[in-house]
């Protein structure tokens, strides 16, 4: 799914702040100011916003005037088209105003876009504000941006943001895959996340290209993490029959599956809605592993996994992988525990997860293999837990 910020993304403009600026000359400035500092939130800065427009008496044909001269960014409306074609719906999240928004898409024939926004009556020049998503979201922003991405997207779906500004780090947080220019993109850099730079719509267009053809799900510094896919399928068997990676699930010489058997279990995982298989590669596309982002069961706790092929062992790469994994589960539900289930011998697991913030809970338990799999083994384990990575934080 994709999601695109209005002011500042689809237009060229931040119409909604100039706009403010613009006719209160100015006397808006400091409380935006102070909203981009952090001192205040989106929705006092909008109401404030709205109370020094209607202190002054403003023209509203002046200020249609000025809505009708606003233009959009370079490359929109073939981007619309390609994702027409895709049957991709895009979706508007907007902390601006229905009122101007309608009157802008309208007036570049786009008024069909699906779009959440707040909700202003503009009478007599006067703004008369409404929030109605307000109480919903992360009580801070006017309409969390990261509470509608949670909401509108199927949690086995890849969402996608576009924007620019500092109403969009929620959305920025729980999307898997950032477009940002501007303060956004200032801000994320902040914050360590990967973001796709670009300037126009023809940017995006042309990475949108390339994240269809890997499958792109989420990225970190030196991963990317794909959907599994007909082009994984023999480095994935290659994975599960090295006896090197399975030997502490109690395979220490590989899965040792048939190749029907392979084939069988390969089309239930794709075909599975309960959990986001992955293949991992770095950035020059080396196959490194796999990951698996399962949904929460029944008691709440989600139960992921990770693999990488020994070459790639001690890189720093397991915690990096285990980091978005933990942090793409975090986005889809903020208040799910995770859960892991380390072989007791095996050391560097638990230290990765240690270090992840995991905690033994509970007794040892023995796993043993069925009889039909040969050259397995038991294996001792005990469950390691930790909390939702966004628990406690509802963006
Ligand atoms: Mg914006
Ligand atoms: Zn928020």
């Amino acid at each position: 799914m994709i999601f695109i910020d209005f002011d500042g993304t689809i237009t060229e403009n931040d119409v909604g702040y100039e706009m403010f600026k613009k006719f209160t000359s100015a006397a808006t400035e400091p409380i935006v100011q102070a909203y981009r500092r952090g001192k205040v939130n989106s929705l006092d800065c909008l109401t404030r916003e709205c109370e020094i427009w209607n202190e002054s008496s403003i023209d509203h044909t002046k200020v249609f005037a000025y809505l009708d001269d606003q233009t959009l960014r370079p490359g929109i409306e073939k981007f619309l088209i390609e994702l027409g074609k895709l049957q991709i719906k895009p979706m508007i999240l907007s902390e601006g105003f229905d009122f101007y928004i309608d009157r802008i898409l309208s007036s570049h024939k786009l008024g069909n876009l699906e779009r959440v926004t707040n909700i202003a009556r503009f009478e007599k020049g006067r703004i008369s504000p409404e929030f109605p998503h307000y109480k919903f979201g992360c009580l801070e922003c006017s309409s969390c941006k990261g509470y509608h991405i949670r909401r509108l997207r199927p949690p086995n779906s890849c969402a996608i943001y576009i924007g620019d500004g500092h109403s969009d780090l929620h959305a920025s947080l729980t999307a898997d895959i950032v477009f940002a220019r501007s303060h956004l993109a200032e801000l994320l850099e902040g914050a360590k996340r990967r973001f796709f730079a670009y300037g126009t719509f023809h940017d995006i267009s042309a990475e949108l290209k390339n994240i269809r053809q890997i499958g792109l799900f989420a990225q970190s510094e030196k991963i990317n993490f794909c959907r599994f896919s007909e082009r994984y399928k023999e480095k994935i068997h290659k994975l599960w029959e090295s006896g090197e990676v399975m030997s502490y699930v109690g395979y220490p010489f590989g899965l040792g599956w048939s190749r029907a058997r392979f084939n069988d279990h390969w089309k239930k995982l794709l075909r599975d809605e309960q959990a986001i298989y992955l293949a991992l590669e770095d950035n020059s596309g080396n196959f490194l592993g796999e990951g698996k982002i399962a949904f929460p069961d029944e008691d709440g706790f989600c139960q992921p996994d990770m693999k990488l092929l020994p070459e790639f062992w001690g890189q720093g790469l397991g915690f990096e992988a285990w980091h978005i994994i933990l942090e793409r589960i975090g986005a889809r539900w903020p208040e799910a525990g995770i859960v892991v289930t380390p072989n007791i011998e095996n050391s560097r697991a638990i230290k990765l997860y240690r270090s992840l913030g995991f905690k033994f809970i509970g007794d040892e338990y023995l796993w043993e293999p069925p009889e039909s799999d040969f050259g397995a083994v038991p294996v001792c384990y005990r469950r390691m837990v930790k909390k939702g990575v966004a628990s406690g934080k509802n963006i």
